[in-house]
C-alpha cells in the first residue's frame, strides 16, 4: 500500500461546504484520500510514507480540461477564421497522422496539461492508441473520444471509437475512459448521431461532441437540415448528462432550454471562441437556466496555450468586458468551474478535495510576487489571485490517481526533453505529408 501525506499546506479543498485549512495535513492512500487535517490534529506517520512538504503551498484539486483536442501544429496558419482554418490545417493535419506522430503530439500536449495544473484531460483526436499510451505514461487522467464524421469527410467512423473502446476504456486503473466523438454537425448525418447515441448507450459510455461554436456552424446546419445544431443534436437523442457539448456560443433561447430540459453539461472555452472570432458564449444565460457550465481550452492551435488558469481568467473577464459588469463570473464561481463542475460533467470522483474522493490534487507555490500580498486566513483572497493573478507556472507538484506525476515542476514518469525533440520532429514529418484539399464541407 503506498501513502503520501502532503503536510503544512493551505487546504482549499473546493468540497460542498468550501472547508479551508490554512495549516494542515492531506493523507492518500492507494489512489484515493483517507485523512484531511487542519493544524493541531495529528495524524499516524507510517514507515515508507512519503512526505511532501507543502510550506508556502496552496494544496486543491487538479483542474478539469473539459473540451480538448491533443495538439501537433500549435502557431501554423495562425490567422484564420474557423472554417477556412479546419479545412487548410487542422483537417490536413489530423488526416495525415499516424499512430507515432500522435503519441508524441499527445505526450507534448499532456506535457504542457501536467504543467500547468490539468489533472485531467477530455481529448477528441485521432489514433486512440497512442493516446491512451501517451496518457499511461505520463500518468495524466484522460477520457478519450474519435473525430467521427460522415465518410466521405476521411476522418474517423464509429467502429474506430468502438474499436477505441474496447482496446483502451477502464486502462490504468480506470484512468482513461473512451467515450464517442462527433466531430461537429456539418461532417455529421441524423442517421449517424442516432447511431452514435445508440453506441454510447451499448458501451455505457458517454458523447463529447462541438455544437454551435460558431455563427457558420448554425447557418450550415440551418441549410443542410433545415435545423440549428442543438436542435438537430436533441431530436436525434444525441444530448444527456453524460453527453459534453463544447463551445455553445451560438445558442437560441430554444436550444439553451433543450440543453437544460437534457441536463447536458457544457464545455465553455473562452479562449479559443475569442482567437477565432466567434463571439462570446452566453454563460450567464446557461447557469441562470441551470446548465452545470465546465472549462476547456479547446487546443493549443486554437488558443495557443493549454494554460487553465489562463482559461479562468478569460472566462470571467470576456463577460465582464461585453456586459459592462464586474460582477459577473467571480473568481470563487469560475475556480469551481474549472473543478467541480468538470467532475460532475464527467461523472468522475475528482474536482474537490474530500475523504474518500480520488486523489487528484495540484500543490500551487504562492512563495512569489504573483500571490503578494496574501491573506492565508482569507481563502477568497487566494481565490482572487488564483484566477485573475496566476498562470500555470505556479503549479508546483501534481498527484493524479494517487501517483505524483510532477514534483518541483518536473515531470516523474517521462522525459520531458525527449518528448519536446520528437513532437517536434513528428510535427515536421506530418506537415511535409499532409494534402490540402479545399472546402469538403461547404
Ligand atoms: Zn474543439
Amino acid at each position: 500500500m503506498s501513502r503520501i501525506v502532503i503536510e503544512n499546506g493551505m487546504i482549499l479543498s473546493l468540497d460542498e461546504a468550501g472547508t479551508y485549512h490554512e495549516s494542515g495535513t492531506v493523507v492518500v492512500e492507494n489512489d484515493r484520500i483517507v485523512e484531511i487535517k487542519g493544524a493541531g490534529h495529528a495524524y499516524e506517520k507510517r514507515p515508507g510514507d512519503e512526505v511532501i512538504d507543502a510550506t508556502d503551498k496552496i494544496v486543491m484539486p487538479g483542474l478539469i480540461d473539459l473540451h480538448y483536442h491533443t495538439a501537433i501544429g500549435k502557431g501554423f496558419n495562425d490567422h484564420m477564421p474557423l472554417w477556412e482554418y479546419l479545412d487548410e490545417c487542422w483537417y490536413p493535419l489530423i488526416r495525415a497522422l499516424d499512430p507515432e506522430a500522435a503519441y508524441w503530439a499527445a505526450l507534448a500536449s499532456y506535457t504542457e496539461s501536467v504543467k500547468s495544473g490539468a489533472t485531467t484531460v477530455n481529448d477528441m483526436y485521432r489514433q486512440l492508441n497512442s493516446l491512451a499510451q501517451a496518457a499511461e505514461d505520463i500518468g495524466i487522467r484522460a477520457v478519450l473520444s474519435n473525430d467521427v464524421a460522415s465518410p466521405e469527410h476521411d476522418l474517423d467512423s464509429l467502429q474506430d471509437n468502438y474499436d477505441a473502446y474496447q482496446a483502451n476504456h477502464g486502462k490504468a486503473n480506470g484512468r482513461i475512459e473512451v467515450r464517442i466523438g462527433i466531430e461537429w454537425l456539418p461532417l455529421a448525418s441524423p442517421g449517424l448521431l442516432r447511431e452514435a447515441r445508440a453506441m454510447a448507450n451499448d458501451l455505457k459510455t458517454g458523447i463529447h461532441v462541438h455544437l454551435n461554436e460558431s455563427k457558420t456552424e448554425v447557418d450550415f446546419c440551418l441549410e443542410k437540415f433545415g435545423k440549428r445544431p442543438t436542435e438537430l443534436a436533441y431530436e436525434t437523442g444525441l444530448l444527456g448528462p453524460d453527453t459534453i457539448a463544447a463551445h455553445c456560443v451560438w445558442l437560441s433561447d430554444r436550444e439553451i432550454e433543450m440543453m437544460a430540459e437534457t441536463g447536458t453539461p457544457i464545455s465553455h472555452n473562452p479562449n479559443s471562441n475569442a482567437k477565432l472570432g466567434n463571439g462570446i458564449a452566453r454563460v450567464p444565460e446557461m447557469i441562470a437556466a441551470g446548465i452545470n457550465v465546465g472549462l476547456g481550452h479547446d487546443a493549443v492551435e486554437c488558443n495557443n496555450s493549454a494554460d487553465m488558469f489562463e482559461v479562468m481568467k478569460y472566462a470571467s473577464l470576456l463577460q465582464r468586458a461585453s456586459r459592462v459588469d464586474a460582477s459577473l463570473m467571480q473568481a470563487k464561481d469560475v475556480l469551481r468551474m474549472a473543478t467541480n463542475n468538470g467532475a460532475k460533467a464527467l461523472g468522475h470522483e475528482t474536482g474537490q478535495l474530500s475523504v474518500g474522493r480520488k486523489a487528484d490534487i495540484i500543490l500551487v507555490e504562492t512563495n512569489s510576487a504573483i500571490f503578494t500580498p496574501l491573506l492565508r486566513d482569507t481563502p477568497v483572497h487566494m481565490t482572487s489571485h488564483l484566477v485573475f493573478a496566476s498562470n500555470g507556472s505556479v503549479v508546483d507538484t501534481s498527484i493524479i490517481d494517487g501517483n505524483i506525476v510532477m514534483r518541483g515542476r518536473k515531470l516523474t514518469r517521462v522525459d520531458e526533453g525527449q518528448i519536446v525533440r520528437e513532437a517536434n520532429a513528428a510535427f515536421r514529418r506530418i506537415k511535409d505529408k499532409m494534402v490540402v484539399k479545399r472546402s469538403q464541407a461547404a
